[in-house]
This record gives C-alpha cells, structure tokens and sequence, in this order.
C-alpha cells in the first residue's frame, strides 16, 4: 500500500496532461469497505484508472478485525451469507484461499422463567468467515489496487478541478491535520455509510437531489464489547463457559455473541464478540464505554453464565452498524455531475449487499 507524503500546507497535485491520459476514465473510490474495493477492482478490470481512498490505516470498513496481543476479534461483521450468483462466482474463482465455512452450534439457552434467552437454530444457509480475520476477504481483493491505494487520507470536500474544471479534485486530511489536494478525476465513487455521503456532498455544496434521495435511508447503530479470559486456557479446560459457540439472543441489551476463537484460522485463547441490539445501543449511543462495558458484561454472564472477570474488555461504538430501511436500489449515481454512492445501505445489512451494490456501481460507469 502506497503511502503519501504529509503535508500541512494543501498543495495541488497536477492531474496527468489531458493528452497522455489513458483512453479510461480516472475514478476515485472514497472508502475502502467492501463496496468501494469491489467497485474500484471492477472498474481496474474494466480498463479504469482508480484511486481508492480510505480515512483509516486499515483496509475493511466494517468488516474488521481488531488485533491484540490475546488474538483479534472480528468486531464488525461476524460472518457472511452467500444468495447472489455474482458474490459466490467471485468467491470461488478469487478467495478460496480466504474463505471458510463458520457456524453456530445449535443451541437454546433458557432463563430461569423457562423464556429463550439465546437461540442458534439449525442454520439455513451456509455461513461463511475469512481467515485468520474477517478482514482478510477485503484485503485479499484490494491487492491488485495497492499501487493506488491511499490510507489515513479522509475526503473531505470534493470540487471542480483547478486545472481542468470538467473533472474533480479532492481535499484531503490525514489523522496528523496534513492535507492534501487530490485532482485529475472524471468520476467520483462514494463507497460510504449514507450520513457520511450526505455530508459530504453538503460540505462540496454539491448534488441536492442525490442528497434528498438519502433521506429514508435509516442505520442502526451497535455498540460491541470485545472480551479474553486467557486464564481459560488449562488443560483439559477447553471452554470456560458454555458449549455452544454463538447464538442470536432475546436479552434486553444482548442481540447475538459468538466465540470468536471457534472460528477457523483464529488463536485458540477464549475470546468472545458481543453485540448490543439496535434498540439498546441507539438508547445508549453517547454513554460512557467504560459504563457500556460494564451493562454489557452484566448481560453476557446472565446469558453464558461465564462469571470470571475477562483479562481484556474493550467496548466499540459503531455509529453506522446494520441497515434497517435500506434505500431499495443498488446505488446512485448522477449523471451530469459523475458521482455515485454505493454501500450495504443501498440494500440491506449485508456483506452481500455491499458487494452487489458496489459492482452494481463500478458497472454502471465501466
Ligand atoms: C457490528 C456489526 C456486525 C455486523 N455483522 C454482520 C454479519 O454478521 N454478517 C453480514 O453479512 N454483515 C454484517 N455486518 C454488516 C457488514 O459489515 C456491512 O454490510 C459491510 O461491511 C458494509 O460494507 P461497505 O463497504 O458498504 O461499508 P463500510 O465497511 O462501512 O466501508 C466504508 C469505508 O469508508 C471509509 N470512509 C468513510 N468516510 C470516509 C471519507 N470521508 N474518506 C475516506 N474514507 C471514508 C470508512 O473508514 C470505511 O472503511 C455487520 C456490521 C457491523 C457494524
């Protein structure tokens, strides 16, 4: 992955002389999630010239995996769902190396009421992870782009180009205060959670129409505890809780846990992933991590009844987890400026939806 010199002082970077350009468009793909690495791949492939850019260090987006020294934990998305032929022919032919198949073990957990407090059914469909991170799927298809990928670089106005004003150029800001000014691009793709796209393009002051189209578009947010207990790893003392490995659950703050070391390809040190549900963590959204932690460690020993004081906890904050309303078409994309939008929101909550909506995209300008 390439890196950009840092600099205070914005400074124009001059876009190749309009004579030399290659016969393709110059696109950039703001956001390095799964939607903007498969609409930026899809657009190399069709002869494009892109250049992706993501605000963090790591390539992802949600589908990420925080490292620590008691093994990482898929804090975003735990799993994915295969239905579109597009997403398991892509699978197939470019991440076998990857991917493996995950699932819960079937399991109901009662209160003392005898009510369901944690279900796993027989799954219906097979759930697959990456390996050793969820991360890793999305860094395995941003490879052949890492020429022309720029991380710790957030967009954060969009304009016309000094040089030559039919194109865009970007202003950028790294996490040091640098700033940079990007140009020379024909297209701009925003591969970006929907409140993300609208501001924006209302910072540029640009595209009133696709802005207003975001508007029913609604995301819940997901707050996420992450916890270890090395002190479970005894001989003979596999588990220190519960058989099961993950579960969708009832409790009134809990909506799914999963063991993350059950997965395949991860460090065998006891490791769980706990996601509040929507409703709980929109409540809590702006509460206190360390008071979050603990509510919800309070609930994961009501529903594991795993008691012992966890060695690591650290709480997330997604602002923009699961989509509830999605936008209902693949992407958007205005014609006359060249700027589109994609991501999970346009369709739903998945690792799926993001991939058809970012390829919906990429083909709608190859
Ligand atoms: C807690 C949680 C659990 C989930 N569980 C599942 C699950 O089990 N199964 C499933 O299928 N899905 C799950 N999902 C949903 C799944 O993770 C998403 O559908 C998918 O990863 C979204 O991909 P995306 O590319 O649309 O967006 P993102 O992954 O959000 O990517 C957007 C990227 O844009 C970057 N960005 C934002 N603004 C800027 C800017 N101005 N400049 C530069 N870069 C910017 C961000 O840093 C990010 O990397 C879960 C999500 C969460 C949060």
């Amino acid at each position: 992955m390439s890196t950009q010199p840092k600099t205070r002082t914005p400074k124009v970077t001059a876009p190749t002389a309009r004579a030399t350009r290659p016969a393709g468009l110059h696109v950039a793909v703001v956001g390095a999630g799964m939607a903007g690495v498969v609409c930026a791949r899809t657009l190399v492939q069709a002869g494009h010239r892109v250049t992706l850019l993501e605000k963090s260090r790591g390539l992802g987006g949600r589908m990420s995996t925080r490292h620590t020294e008691f093994g990482g934990f898929d804090h975003g998305s735990q799993y994915f769902t295969v239905r579109d032929a597009r997403f398991e022919t892509a699978l197939r032919s470019n991440a076998t190396s990857v991917v493996r198949p995950w699932s819960a073990s079937t399991v109901r957990v009662l209160d003392e009421f005898g009510h369901v407090l944690a279900s796993a059914p027989p799954p219906t469909e097979p759930h697959f992870v990456a390996s050793p991170g969820m991360n890793a799927l999305v860094g395995l298809w941003a490879q052949p782009l890492a020429a022309d990928t720029l991380t710790d670089t957030r967009v954060a106005q969009i304009e016309r180009d000094a040089l030559h004003p039919e194109q865009w150029q970007l202003r950028t800001e790294d996490s040091a205060g640098g700033q940079q000014v990007l140009g020379g691009f024909d297209r701009v793709v925003l591969a970006i959670p929907h409140p993300q796209v609208h501001d924006l393009l209302r910072a540029s002051g640009l595209a009133p129409e696709l802005r207003q189209a975001l508007a029913p578009v609604h995301v819940a947010p997901c707050w996420t505890l992450m916890v270890a207990f090395p002190q479970a790893m005894q001989p003979g003392l596999p588990h220190l809780g519960p058989q099961w490995n993950a579960a969708r659950s009832t409790h009134h703050r809990i909506s799914w846990l999963a063991r993350e070391s059950s997965k395949p390809g991860r460090d065998p040190i006891e490791r769980w992933t706990i996601q509040a549900s929507p409703a709980w963590s929109t409540k809590h959204l702006e509460d206190d991590a360390e008071r979050v932690k603990a509510k919800l460690l309070k609930g994961f020993a009501e529903i594991t009844g795993i008691r012992a004081t966890p060695t690591f906890a650290v709480a997330h904050r997604w602002r923009f987890a699961q989509t509830q309303t999605p936008l209902g078409k693949s992407h958007l994309f205005d014609k006359a400026l060249g700027i589109g939008a994609c991501g999970d929101w346009c369709l739903g909550h998945r690792v799926e939806d993001a991939f058809v909506s970012g390829l919906e995209m990429a083909l709608e300008l190859a």
